[in-house]
């Protein structure tokens, strides 16, 4: 068992732990995997899935190491076959202390009830408009509106509560809809965060200018409804959580370009075959795999001299390159591969 909490070369502990369980995904939204980039056969091997005895050991390593909030992610999760077997055993893992989900919806209302009974805490469902034709331009012509909605309301049926909806907005695409959101997530007790457009990956054509700064999107839903900031619930989250004063509950920000918060960034992320990556703009990863089949403190070791390492801090040192385009001229990993 490894004694010590790693901090990496910056003081940053390691709490966070962001696992894909699949890289395929049956959308193709165009700021993530545009489907004149990413084919049908982009997908690997299913053999090249790290196991559910892989996933077990590898997130009772990352336990041992302080990690205590597990979100499960991908590519979509939910076309990961027996997700909720996976979830009862990482349910049970002891100092395991949240356990968390990140999905596009498409699938849930088949698999909200049995998630939830396998011990699934929360569920984050991503939501960029509430209007059916953009709806399926923005999930790649693949996408239906009404199926998330429907997935959305079993997930609340099934007892998720609240649950969270993630909406990146781009520039002269979404952002007429953010009242509408809003006023949808007011009405059904969810609670909404509005994404900055992030230059992840490499073939996104990210540009600044389809970035909508939140201060923005923040200053147009107080004209509506006034809103009050409110403390953060633990350090490092990365929304910047607002209340509305009318009291009918809270909207969120995430401002990785235009107000960055690596100092506080505390999250690993890791691939579905099993490469760990230190930072959402990583250009590598490592190679975990291998060090699975000798057990969780092997496990832990390994990623605890990996972490001592980090040095990350891509956004605020895009932020201090203003001009810098991003991901246009760099090499990152793909969002879909880690899920965000
Ligand atoms: N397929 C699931 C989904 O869409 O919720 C999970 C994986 S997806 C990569 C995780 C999150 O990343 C989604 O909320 C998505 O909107 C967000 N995302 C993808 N590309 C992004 C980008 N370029 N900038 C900001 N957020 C992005
Ligand atoms: Fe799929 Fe999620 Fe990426 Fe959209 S954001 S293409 S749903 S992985
Ligand atoms: Fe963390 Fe990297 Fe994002 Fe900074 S850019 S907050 S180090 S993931």
């Amino acid at each position: 068992m490894t004694e010590s909490i790693p901090r990496d070369a910056l003081g940053r502990p390691l709490r966070d732990l962001r696992l894909s369980v699949i890289e395929a995904c049956n959308f193709r939204c165009p700021y993530c995997m545009p489907a004149d980039r990413i084919g049908d056969d982009h997908g690997m091997d299913a053999a090249a899935r790290l196991s559910f005895d892989e996933i077990e050991t590898l997130v009772r390593g990352f336990v041992q190491l302080g990690v205590r909030k597990l979100r499960l992610t991908g590519g979509e999760p939910l076309l990961r076959k027996r997700l909720p077997e996976l979830v009862r055993r990482l349910a049970a893992i002891d100092g395991l202390e949240d356990l968390a989900l990140t999905t596009n919806g498409s699938l849930l209302a088949a698999h909200a009830q049995a998630l939830r009974d396998a011990g699934l805490r929360r569920i984050t469902v991503s939501l960029d408009t509430l209007d059916p034709a953009l709806f399926r331009d923005l999930s790649g012509g693949r996408g239906d509106l009404a199926g998330v909605l429907s997935g959305i309301a079993a997930a609340k049926a099934a007892g998720f509560a609240p649950i969270k909806l993630n909406c990146v907005l781009q520039r002269g695409v979404n952002e007429d809809g953010i009242v509408a959101l809003a006023t949808y997530a007011r009405e059904h007790g969810h609670v909404l965060r509005f994404i900055e457009y992030m230059d992840v990956g490499t073939c996104n054509g990210w540009s600044r200018e389809r970035v909508v700064p939140s201060i923005e999107v923040r200053d147009r839903l107080h004209a509506h409804w006034p809103l009050q900031p409110l403390d953060p619930n633990y350090r490092g989250e990365v929304a910047a959580r607002h209340a509305y004063v009318d009291g009918a509950g809270e909207v969120g920000f995430v401002s990785s370009v235009s107000a960055p918060f690596c100092g506080d960034c505390h999250r690993a992320r890791v691939s579905a075959d099993g490469q760990l990556y230190t930072c959402l703009f990583a250009g590598a990863g490592h190679a975990l795999r291998s060090l699975l089949v000798q057990g969780e403190d092997a496990l832990a070791s390994h990623v605890a001299s990996l972490w001592e390492q980090r040095t990350d801090r891509y956004s605020e040192t895009r932020r201090l390159e203003a001009g810098s385009e991003g991901g246009a001229s760099r090499r990152h990993v793909e969002m879909y591969l880690i899920g965000g």
